[in-house]
């Protein structure tokens, strides 16, 4: 590609007359990005949350090139194919019990709007029609007009406001004001007849990396199940490892009646997501009359190439790969220690493999101009690090090394003297 060449692409998230050239990747390589310039770039936030076992793992790389060859695409209506039977059981085994059905689509996005659609389906079809949704305050839940309306307002959604719908919404469980969420969520249970109260179990991502006890996710749980309110987990992000355990809702004991899996569920080499269900969520929409049809698709819904990523990276899973999630953890829980308490900073954190801490800064927020000065600068320290706002945070692949989860504090440290 010739430099001054103006490429015609429009990018995700950017703001194309304030950013300069696309950083161009030519090779991923575990924890490493390889540029066309001949850099090696540290991926300290996983490609935005997706790589799991590290760039082009080899036993995920063969099995795509192996179904690519025998089958990589059928529709899925009337249809089915070995991976992705091989998928649906193995995610049964290892996901919470008491989710009977899976179905298949193919971002994260999509794998809420067919939560929320199952839900209301639900309720449909057992003739107690319900539509209202309870949602915690700062969530993400993808970028579509469906997962906009059940996730935080502002900036980011402002101009399509008017075609966004409504729903009850619940402050997020601060530290010390924890019942404050929970007495909302029961009264938003007891008063409006909701469908569903969706939430990211115990870090709320693209909202600020905010974390909050299993305890109040438990306790959140015990609520909408006494109020006969459906409990859809979105683990799109927490998903696969990031919190400590295979899946958030573990580390709470909850079994949601919907959980939404995506981002690292190919390990994060092609898009494919589940939507994972009750029996008797499936058991409302199973009958003899047609109009009862779960009406959902996308065209690629469990393309078999993505699914034989799937397949390779639950066969990861099952060979218990803990003991390297657990080293992650405590490299993270090393580096981010003498952080606390350092006073350019506030909200040192950490859950899992995740760190996060807010650089002090007099005008912050996700706008802030800091929030692209620090990519800047870690950029030209060859560190794939994108700060939301002053929330500087580190979500790296399982494979990264110490010392390269070392170089990667030790320009934050630099960072927060250079721009703090
Ligand atoms: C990323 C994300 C989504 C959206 O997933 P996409 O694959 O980007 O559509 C939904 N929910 C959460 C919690 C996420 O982090």
């Amino acid at each position: 590609m010739t430099p001054t060449k103006k490429s015609p692409i429009w990018h995700p998230f950017t703001q194309h007359a304030l950013h300069g050239e696309m950083t161009e990747v030519v090779r991923g390589d575990g924890a490493y990005l390889y540029t066309a310039d001949g850099r090696r770039i540290i991926d300290a936030i996983s490609s935005w949350w997706v790589v799991t076992h590290g760039h082009c793992h080899p036993l995920i790389v063969s099995a795509i090139q192996k179904q690519a060859e025998k089958l990589n695409q059928i529709i899925f209506a009337g249809h089915t194919h070995e991976p992705a039977e091989e998928v649906a059981a193995l995610l049964l085994n290892l996901a919470p019990c008491g989710l009977d059905y899976v179905f298949f689509s193919d971002s994260g996005s999509t794998s809420v709007e067919v939560a929320l659609k199952m839900a209301l389906g639900y309720w449909h079809n057992i003739g107690q029609p319900r539509t209202r949704i309870v949602v915690m305050q700062h969530s993400y839940h993808g970028d579509t007009v469906g997962t906009m309306s059940v996730g935080a307002r502002g900036v980011f959604n402002a101009a399509y406001q008017p075609l966004l719908f409504d729903v009850s919404s619940v402050p997020f469980p601060e530290s010390g004001h924890e019942q404050a969420t929970l007495d909302s969520l029961e009264a938003a249970c007891r008063n409006e007849n909701p469908a569903a109260f969706i939430v990211e179990p115990l870090i709320l991502g693209a909202g600020g990396m905010r974390m909050y006890p299993a305890c109040v996710l438990k306790e959140m749980k015990r609520i909408c199940e006494a109020s006969n309110v459906l409990f859809i987990a979105d683990e799109v992000m927490t998903g696969w490892g990031r919190t400590g355990t295979l899946f958030a809702c573990e580390q709470a004991g909850v079994s949601p009646d919907i959980a939404c899996y995506s981002k690292g569920l190919t390990g994060g080499s092609l898009p494919l997501a589940v939507t994972l269900c009750r029996a008797d969520i499936f058991d409302a929409h199973y009958s003899k009359d047609r109009t009862r049809t779960f009406f959902h698709s996308s065209s690629y819904t469990a393309n078999p190439v993505a699914c034989a990523a799937a397949k390779a990276n639950l066969d990861l899973w099952q060979n218990r790969p803990y003991a390297s999630l657990a080293s992650v953890v405590a490299m993270q829980e090393q580096e981010i220690e003498p952080f606390r308490g350092d006073a350019r900073f506030k909200n040192v954190r950490q859950i899992g493999t995740i760190t996060a801490l807010d650089l002090k800064v007099p005008d912050g927020g996700y706008l802030a101009g800091i929030g692209p000065q620090l990519q800047a600068f870690f950029s030209g320290r060859n560190l794939l690090l994108r700060p939301l706002g002053n929330t500087i945070y580190v979500m790296p692949p399982y494979c990264v090394t110490a010392a390269d989860l070392h170089e990667v504090y030790a320009a934050i440290n630099e960072a927060a003297d250079a721009l703090g």
